[in-house]
């Protein structure tokens, strides 16, 4: 099958050999076909599937040959993206698919100034490409008007609502003229966005590139249990036995960043950081440099993050794991991209093993535990496994105080949860069922 025959116009033919596309993924073979003929779309498709062109391709065949020309302020075709960085990648991209085409193409996004957008929407734009927040700032200040709007394209769109923009995608649906063509593409379906995509999309036709909520099988994955406190000490030992060229780490807060950040330059490793805090141009800028291996380390939160594609990157590195599992499923997918093997390796300590626990249950495997001689952790971290089981081995039984006061937590050692005891008899293994993880709106800056 070429791109060809999938029944793509020659303008967009010619970008695609200049950018040296060869063979269309299995994402674009059923989702170029399906747009062009103007279907709506519910896709899960990871990062690193190809699913950008499955979209921006046919939408931009569409603009080219149907419809009128668009009017001051007006938008044709909508691409709302979950993170300012995954906008300038998504734009990014469309600019270069859409470089033989006479087509306006842009990209809006928050923590940036306002004016210029406003300004450059005032000539009409075919293709734009947006975050909720600041679309709906420009559509509330009347810089923009959907009268013309034939397609949304939700990307990523169950990182939307995991970032919380739930009430903003209701306020631009509401805004949106009701005939239109919607295309959903979301890594992960949960219950929310099934519910979300019964209110968008019209007979939808569904793809599923890859089996639900499994995480990319190139990936080859692994964890290293460790103490909290020696998880830096850890990452830089690994590096140098591994000898590690490009990494992208995530942690779990800007603190978290920070602190990792500081240790490794402190080090002299070549290290950055991207996190919500910092402002937009810094965080491209750290961006940027790694991808040009200028940086060796980019240590980034989840949101920072988000969708961003670096080519060909080798290794990504938990350093803390992720509150939400399916944002595991996310982490991995920077590596192993379109075909090539990658590496995903958690450094995991005891009070994770709930969060270790999730993972397992949600891409159904048990994670192989490697474990690094000298850094074996004082708190164990109990077994686990893909039934979502926490398994904790019975502790050698301590002497017995004579003050009587060794019951409830402190008879577990270092590892507690509150109101379990240790068990009576060593030879009985407890197995205790991991608490559900509230999965629903999260806050928008984590
Ligand atoms: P995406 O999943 O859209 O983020 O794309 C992942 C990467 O694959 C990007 O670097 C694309 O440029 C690249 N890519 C997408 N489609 C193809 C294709 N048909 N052939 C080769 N590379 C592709």
């Amino acid at each position: 099958m070429t791109f060809a025959t999938l029944g793509l116009i020659e303008p967009l033919l010619r970008s695609l050999e200049t950018l040296g596309y060869q063979t269309p993924t299995p994402v674009q073979a059923q989702a170029i076909p399906a747009v062009l003929a103007g279907r709506d779309l519910m896709a899960a498709a990871q990062t690193g599937t190809g699913k950008t062109a499955g979209f921006a391709l046919p939408l931009l065949q569409l603009l080219a040959m149907e419809g009128p020309k668009v009017t001051a302020n007006s938008v044709r075709a909508l691409i709302l993206v979950p993170t300012r960085e995954l906008a300038e990648q998504v734009h990014e991209a469309v600019r270069q698919y859409a470089e033989n085409l006479p087509l306006r193409t842009y990209a809006v996004y928050g923590g940036v100034s306002i004016n210029p957008q406003m300004m450059k929407l005032r000539s009409g734009v075919d293709l734009l490409v947006a975050t909720p927040g600041r679309l709906l700032d420009l559509f509330r200040q009347n810089a923009l008007k959907f009268n013309q709007l034939q397609t949304l394209v939700l990307d990523e769109a169950d990182r939307m609502l995991d970032l919380g923009f739930s009430e903003e995608l209701a306020n631009i649906y509401r805004a949106l003229p009701k005939k239109r063509q919607t295309l959903l593409f979301s890594a992960t379906f949960s219950d929310d966005i099934r519910l979300l995509a019964g209110q968008m999309l019209n007979d939808p036709l569904s793809i599923e590139v890859s089996p639900r909520n499994v995480a990319a099988n190139t990936v080859k994955q692994w964890i290293v249990t460790v103490d909290k406190k020696r998880k830096p000490e850890l990452f830089v030992h690994l590096m140098r036995k591994g000898k590690w060229k490009q990494v992208l780490v995530f942690a779990k807060t800007r603190n978290g960043v920070d602190a990792l950040v500081e240790k490794l330059q402190g080090l002299g490793i070549n290290a950055d950081g991207i996190h919500g805090d910092k402002p937009q141009a810094t965080r491209q800028r750290a961006l940027d440099r790694f991808k040009a291996s200028e940086v060796q380390i980019l240590v980034a939160t989840d949101v920072a993050a988000r969708g961003l594609d670096i080519e060909d990157l080798p290794l990504v590195v938990n350093f803390d794991l992720p509150i939400v599992a399916e944002d595991y499923i996310h982490r991995i997918g920077r590596t192993g991209r379109a075909g090539s093997t990658g590496e995903a390796i958690s450094l995991v300590c005891a009070d994770e093993v709930n969060l270790l626990s999730a993972i397992e249950m949600l891409t159904r495997q048990t994670l192989k535990r490697q474990n690094e001689p000298d850094f074996e952790p004082e708190h164990r971290v109990p077994d686990t496994d893909a039934s979502g089981q926490v398994v904790k081995k019975p502790k050698k039984p301590k002497k017995p105080k004579a003050s009587g006061g060794g019951g409830g937590k402190r008879n577990l050692g270092k590892w507690v949860d509150s109101g379990e005891v240790a068990p009576a008899e060593p030879s009985i293994k407890p197995v205790r069922k991991v608490p559900v993880f509230n999965t629903g709106p999260r806050k928008r800056k984590p």
